[in-house]
């Protein structure tokens, strides 16, 4: 060849384009997908192969060359590259750093693309004739010796759970005992039928065999909505679905909420399927997560289960995709790459021709609207399976009645009613701290976040006010810092005050509270849910968290403390996620063979949605909130982008809200018209105007076609990177927004 070999490299910067460089001759030409490292603004970065060039505009000694080769292959399948790409597009952020957001941390740190398990320490020769009493100084060492002599081989995992230190195996091995051999891998995508437990499978009651038989891996690429109420055996569905795809050799991927996969579900798994399953969750380190990633893409995994990330894995033989709990926010990334995985889910199903599931019992509105107009098959589970009873509904209406921090007398009567029993009650209230207000009794002063438009949350157990929204946090003042009175109060309840009141009212039962104070410590969720399980605990007390997934037989009371913030909330999302959250918790009653009773507190018994949803359930009431959302053209029917704005200096906002007003309304005039039209809503203050010192503006983007919407925000993103005023500000856009504030 005349000229060097060029290639085109996804670089992780926010630069929304790749870039090119030359392969040296002293390399071979790397091949598309595999990662490099490239020299860019005086760092050495790990980037991805996206194309090889054969020409390009600028002159080629203003080229760099590549550094190194990290991949003799792709690092990802096509198909999942091709899903990086479109998503690159279509949530309008760099390829680059979609590549690195997609792979485990220590590839993208460079980190050979290697199974670290894989390597295994055996006794040497010599480590194998050693006399029984040459280490019995060392103990440790002689443990490990005494190890392996039993077990044959082990990895630095194994021993590390051991209690054997690194230190101690390095100590040995430079003695020449022991030694680290690669262990030889088994065939990729060894399972099949004989890997299935039949005989654990339930008799499937005929709208869950109607499901099953639907859901089906012949027909390629197609999507279904199971919508199940709680506790009507959606699991139990997925887990026949499932065995389609290991008895042909294939694998399949299942996305969870955060918080959502509990033991008893992922052991429901490990006992139908005799088959190698990894399990992608927070308490992994990066070496656990590589492993666990690179056996998906080799076929050693034949069941990966994950939260929002794992839509990143890639597989060698998919089979089927399960997004169970579908309408859960947390599939939405709230930060940097802002992908729903859900959503990225639909189009890696539709890119690998594989069935896709989607599990709730209460679906998010996008999902029910795609249901409905035949883009994907609805599957109905009414009934709850095996022999768990409907709960019963109840309003409490506490207007003018005096409660106790939030309990009103007839909750609390219907608590010790259902104690008495022996059985469990669960309260819920989404607020953590003891109260969320602190004010002074004589002046009025109220404790406000310095930095953000917010009450500062008193936490009494520590003696500490905190801000939720930026996490600054000083100690309860004695005094008011604007009259000096001594006589400050709290204000509202939160979880903590509400336990305090429970144990007062029910000394002789014990209570646990689950929200993100009391589980911060490694292992304390964990241990509270056993505690749980076991009735060691009589009153559950939580926030949000509480309400996912859980299994808890004997709890047979189940409360919701205040709704009424998010019944007149200003977020056109706040009658769906109420609903969503009521019938979530609600689902937490009664679930085995005793009768469960839902009871819920408001000051609006009348309320439509709380009427609608208590007499028509789920599927009627969003029915109806659909008609609303299609009449003020929302989401589903329009579609939304969220242009948001950050800057500690208001005139920076200043500057850039006017060259965008510009910029936006020439492309508006430009685009819409009366078939497609294009709206911009803003910029105006975002909800919560300050947060942790910085400004907050947002602008809302809206058109009737998403084809539009993304027509018109890819012409604007560049011009607004080229105007000097958005180098002052920080500012993202959010495509699908699921959070305004
Ligand atoms: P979901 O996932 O919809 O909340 P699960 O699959 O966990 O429901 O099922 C709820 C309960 O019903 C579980 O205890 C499960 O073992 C039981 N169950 C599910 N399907 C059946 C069935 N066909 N026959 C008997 N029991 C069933
Ligand atoms: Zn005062
Ligand atoms: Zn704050």
């Amino acid at each position: 060849m005349s000229h060097p070999t060029l290639i085109e490299v996804a670089v992780p910067t926010p630069l929304r384009k790749n870039f090119s460089y030359l392969c040296p001759l002293n390399f071979s030409l790397p091949v598309i997908g595999a990662r490099v490292t490239v020299p860019f603004a005086g760092r050495e970065l790990v980037g991805l192969v996206t194309a090889h060039l054969d020409s390009v505009d600028v002159k080629l000694d203003k080229l760099k060359s590549l550094i190194n080769i990290l991949d003799n292959h792709a690092l990802q399948p096509p198909t999942m590259r091709k899903m990086l790409s479109w998503a690159s597009n279509y949530y309008l952020y760099s390829l680059g750093e979609i590549y690195q957001q997609a792979m485990p941390a220590l590839l993208r740190k460079g980190h050979q693309a290697k199974l670290i398990e894989q390597l295994q320490w055996s006794l040497t020769e010599q480590g194998r004739n050693i006399e029984a009493d040459s280490l019995a100084r060392a103990k440790k060492q002689q443990q490990l010796v005494a190890l392996l002599s039993d077990h044959g081989t082990r990895n630095n995992s194994q021993l590390k759970a051991a209690d054997i230190s690194t230190a101690t195996i390095k100590a040995v091995a430079e003695k020449g005992l022991i030694e680290q051999l690669a262990r030889s891998l088994p065939e990729p995508c060894f399972w099949n039928d004989d890997n299935i437990n039949h005989d654990d499978a339930l008799v499937l009651n005929s709208e869950q065999a109607i499901c099953v038989a639907a859901i089906n891996t012949e027909f390629g690429f197609n999507t279904s909505l199971l919508l199940g109420i709680t506790g009507s055996g959606k699991t139990e569905v997925y887990l026949q679905a499932i065995e389609q795809v290991i008895s042909a050799g294939k694998q399949a991927l299942i996305l969870v909420p955060e918080i959502g996969l509990t033991p008893q579900t992922l052991q429901r798994f490990q006992s139908r399927f005799n088959v190698p399953i990894v399990f992608l969750h927070s308490g992994l380190n990066d070496k656990e997560r590589l492993d666990g990633w690179l056996k998906a893409k080799m076929g050693l995994a034949a069941i990966v289960i994950g939260t929002r990330s794992a839509i990143f894995t890639p597989l060698l033989k998919p089979g089927m995709i399960i997004v169970d709990e579908e309408h859960d926010s947390s599939f939405k990334q709230q930060d940097t790459f802002r992908y729903n995985a859900r959503d990225l889910a639909v189009v890696r199903a539709s890119l690998e021709c594989i069935p896709l599931v989607l599990g709730s019992a209460t679906p998010c509105f996008e999902t029910l609207h795609n249901a409905q107009s035949g883009k994907y098959q609805l599957l109905n589970l009414t009934k709850r399976a095996g022999n768990a009873s409907e709960a019963s509904h109840q309003i409490i209406d506490i207007k003018g009645v005096k409660l106790q921090s939030g309990m009103s007398p007839q909750l609390i009567e219907l608590m010790r009613h259902h104690l008495t029993r022996g059985d469990q009650v669960m309260l819920f209230l989404n607020r953590r701290g003891y109260a969320p207000t602190l004010l002074c009794h004589e002046c009025g002063w109220l404790g406000d976040c310095q930095r953000c438009d917010a009450h500062y949350t008193v936490h009494q157990r520590y003696q500490y006010i905190q801000c939720h929204h930026c996490g600054a946090q000083e100690a309860i003042p004695r005094q008011c810092p604007c009259c000096g009175s001594t006589q400050l109060v709290t204000a509202g309840v939160g979880t903590e005050q509400l336990e305090e009141t429970v144990n007062q009212l029910f000394p002789t039962f014990n209570s646990v509270r689950i929200d993100r104070d009391s589980t911060r410590n490694k292992g304390a969720l964990d241990k509270s849910l056993t505690g749980i399980t076991n009735n060691d605990y009589q009153v559950l007390i939580g926030t949000q968290m509480l309400a996912k997934g859980h299994h808890f037989p004997d709890v047979t009371l189940v409360a919701i403390l205040d709704v009424d913030g998010a019944l007149f909330s200003g977020d056109f999302r706040a009658n769906e996620k109420l609903a969503q959250l009521y019938l979530q918790v609600s689902g937490r009653a009664g679930r085995a063979s005793k009768p469960g009773q839902v009871v819920l507190q408001t000051h609006h018994p009348e309320h439509q949605l709380l009427r609608s949803l208590n007499r028509e359930g789920y599927l009627a009431f969003s029915e109806n909130a659909l008609i609303e959302r299609k009449v003020a053209q929302l989401p589903p029917y329009w579609h939304m982008a969220l242009l948001r704005i950050e800057s500690h200096d208001n005139r920076h906002i200043n500057d850039f809200n006017q060259q965008l007003v510009e910029i936006s309304h020439q492309l508006l005039q430009q685009l819409s018209s009366k078939e497609t039209p294009l709206r911009q809503i803003g910029p105006m203050p975002a909800p919560m105007e300050r947060r942790a010192g910085r400004f907050r503006w947002q602008v809302i983007f809206e058109s009737s076609t998403r084809g539009q919407l993304h027509k018109f925000l890819a012409m604007l993103m560049p011009l607004l990177l080229k105007n000097k005023s958005s180098r002052q500000v920080r500012w993202s856009v959010d495509v699908d927004p699921i959070d305004m504030v």
